[in-house]
């Protein structure tokens, strides 16, 4: 929806129009190492935090694998230093929640939830994804009473009861680990007969007397009680299609994420599962944008890479802001006199 017209920076009509040299959408790992990188690098950036603020490891109780921190952190503490980090290099951070980006003029212009407009000359996006769902009847209807996505968030309020975890991936097995801290039982159900999750997180659940597996079985629907909390979950074998029944107190579901991608979408060029498509040098098919982290990265998806991803679209947005620097900005107002493209996958 570009409308053409000429933003104010953070905005109200009296403020001084500045462009700025760099946005970043999203405050995950890849983000705040972006804004690092483009802050050390005298960019003066801008960074938009989203509305999950920190990203999916702001939710995750204990960090181990991050290098430089043998003990561990916890995911919070990982965000704040990174936030700490970003910001004495002069990180401008903004908590606020990027609705649009308009690429159909230079400089881009950038708009937000709460009416504010910024241009810029390059966005570096980082913003992240989120929790998939089972999409099963009673799992919205739950939400909040017995369903969750978090278990570092909501792992407290079912201390001595039961609990099932939905998944059998690092997340589900993980999170299994850290409920087994407050519930008396949990159970990882997963549609297979084999984990995805690493082999030290299945050595570690596997010696754990709390946790059970329900193999081969989908969860087909969440039932309630008559105080509107959850009662159970019916059950579905994928071998041999029996159905069943579990009850329980609470369910967990980590079944993996799905891009942050409805600000992309019509403009960006996504990938068949959402993923915003960048070539080796982080570049989206829109000179000038940039990706970083689990909105581009639908294979490795770790703290440490996405650290990496945002360290070089960053790199690669001094680089593109030099080059036009170079050329006195050409074709500010008609983005085809610099397009450059070469090597661009889409
Ligand atoms: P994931 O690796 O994609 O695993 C998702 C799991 O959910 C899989 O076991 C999958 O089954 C199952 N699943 C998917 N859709 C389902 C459905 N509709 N119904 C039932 N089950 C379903 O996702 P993740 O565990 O969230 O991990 C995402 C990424 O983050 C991974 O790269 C992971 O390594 C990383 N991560 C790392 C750590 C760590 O290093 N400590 C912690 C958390 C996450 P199938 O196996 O049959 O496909």
């Amino acid at each position: 929806m570009s409308d053409g017209t000429i933003a104010t920076n953070g905005s109200g009509k009296d403020s001084q129009p500045q462009v700025e040299n760099v946005i970043v959408v999203g405050s995950g790992p890849s983000g705040f190492t972006a804004g690092l990188y483009t802050a050390r690098a005298n960019l003066n950036p801008l960074l938009i935090t989203g509305n999950d603020y920190g990203g999916q490891v702001s939710i995750t109780y204990e960090v181990e694998n991050y290098p430089g921190f043998p003990d561990g952190l916890s995911g919070p503490e990982l965000v704040e230093k990174m936030k700490e980090q970003a910001e004495k290099f002069g990180t401008r951070i903004e908590f606020d929640y990027v609705t649009e980006i308009v690429t159909e003029r230079r400089p881009f212009v950038v708009r937000t939830a709460s009416g504010k407009e910024y241009e810029t000359k390059s966005v570096i996006v980082c913003t992240g994804a989120s929790p998939r769902y089972l999409n099963v009847p009673g799992e919205k209807e739950y939400t909040g009473r017995g369903v969750s996505y978090c278990g570092t968030c909501d792992g407290f309020f079912f201390r001595g009861k039961d609990v099932v975890v939905v998944g059998g991936g690092d997340s589900a097995v993980e999170e299994g680990l850290f409920l087994t801290k407050f519930a008396t039982r949990v159970r990882i159900i997963h549609r297979r007969d084999e984990l995805r999750a690493s082999k030290i997180l299945q050595h570690r659940a596997f010696a754990n007397d709390k946790i059970e597996f329900v193999w081969n079985t989908v969860v087909t629907e969440i039932t309630g009680d008559a105080e509107g909390k959850v009662s159970g979950v019916k059950t579905k074998d994928t071998v041999t299609g029996e159905e069943g029944f579990l009850e329980t107190d609470g369910v967990f579901i980590f079944i993996g994420h799905l891009p942050n991608n409805e600000l992309l979408q019509g403009k960006f060029h996504l990938d068949g599962d959402g993923h915003l498509i960048t070539d080796s040098k982080m570049r989206t098919n829109v000179p000038g944008v940039f990706a970083a982290g689990e909105i581009m990265d639908k294979v490795f998806k770790q703290v440490a890479t996405s650290v990496g991803q945002g360290c070089a679209a960053a790199m690669q947005a001094e680089k593109f802001l030099a080059d036009l620097e170079d050329e006195g900005f050409p074709g500010f107002e008609d983005p085809r006199e610099f397009v450059r493209v070469e090597g661009m996958v889409v």
